[in-house]
């Protein structure tokens, strides 16, 4: 590929768009977009991610600028809203405005009490009504002991399943052993080869799937396979370009069984098109959002920085 094509390092502009609340210790969701002959591409790896780690998200921006999706096997695709580590009345009403029959509420949060975590899960079990799912992610935050203290504490509000309660693999398994709730690996998972070493481990009774981490449509529907444990897609916080790449992954695997953590659009303060990735009806339409050249300027930022850094994402795969 020469630098004339569109995920050249010459191509692509960046953009820094506000989010509404704290993620991952960031403030601001930055990345680049490229445009090429099967359309946009977002290329967002997360600051801290060295090139070897970025090539992969480099990899999931070139097929969807270059070659597009896999054939969907569904027209639209179920979604959660997801709650931020707020106060109970935040929940409750994040869970009214997003639409969705499931729910995932953040715990564990740094500086947060037990109490807290079980107060907003109370609140959403309560807006959310007996029929929908709650769902709860400690983004591997808790030890062991904690975990299944406080999965005891939180299921009397039924949980669907507890993302991530730990970090390692080994407490999974153990805190796996230890609930009745069932376990989704999503941190444990940034590499192709991670959902088997999962599997082995016995650590997860369901795996959270992203693009751009494991390098593209393609490459997650061969992860999904490969692994055989039920599949959540979730997205990387991207804008509607990115949710686009998770939206065709979610709407090619064989089988759907859960709700997928790609509504994720309203956490940012703005798009990059006119017609967003949200959910209707707690679902998205499988569909590519046409790239708004007047949002895309309004928060567009010096591509310089996000060149270079795709371009050594891009040597890396070479490598
Ligand atoms: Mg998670």
């Amino acid at each position: 590929m020469d630098d004339s094509t569109p995920a050249g390092p010459e191509a692509g502009r960046a953009f820094s768009i506000p989010m509404r609340t704290r993620f991952r210790g960031v403030t601001a969701r930055e990345g680049l977009l490229v445009r090429g002959p099967a359309g946009w591409g977002e290329f967002s790896p997360f600051a801290e991610y060295p090139p070897r780690e970025c090539a992969r998200w480099w990899a999931a921006c070139r097929e969807a600028a270059e070659e597009g999706w896999p054939a969907p096997v569904r027209r639209r695709v179920p979604v959660n809203v997801t709650v931020p580590a707020v106060g109970p009345e935040d929940a409750a009403r994040i869970v009214a405005e997003g639409g969705c029959a499931t729910a995932k509420v953040k715990v564990a949060e740094r500086g947060q009490t037990p109490a807290e975590d079980i107060a907003r899960v109370e609140a959403v079990r309560d807006a959310i009504g007996p029929a929908g799912r709650v769902r709860v992610d400690a983004n591997g935050a808790w030890d062991v002991e904690t975990a299944v203290r406080m999965l005891g504490a939180l299921d009397r509000f039924d949980l669907e399943y507890v993302e991530q309660p730990c970090a390692t693999l080994e407490e999974l398994a153990q805190v796996r052993r230890r609930t009745d709730v069932p376990v989704a690996a999503d941190e444990s998972i940034r590499r192709a080869e991670d959902p088997l070493k999962v599997r082995a481990a016995d650590a997860a009774d369901i795996v959270v799937l992203k693009v751009q981490p494991l390098g593209g449509v393609r490459a997650a529907l061969r992860v999904a396979e490969a692994c055989g444990l039920p599949v959540v897609v979730s997205s990387a916080v991207e804008t509607s370009v990115g949710l686009a790449a998770g939206v065709a992954l979610a709407a090619a695997l064989p089988e759907l069984p859960y709700a997928c953590g790609l509504a994720t659009m309203r956490l940012l303060r703005a798009d990059v098109t006119a017609d967003p990735l949200v959910p209707v009806d707690g679902h998205l339409p499988v569909r590519v959002p046409a790239v708004d050249e007047e949002r895309l300027a309004a928060v567009e930022i010096d591509a310089g920085p996000w060149r270079a850094r795709m371009a050594a994402a891009r040597a890396e795969w070479r490598s």
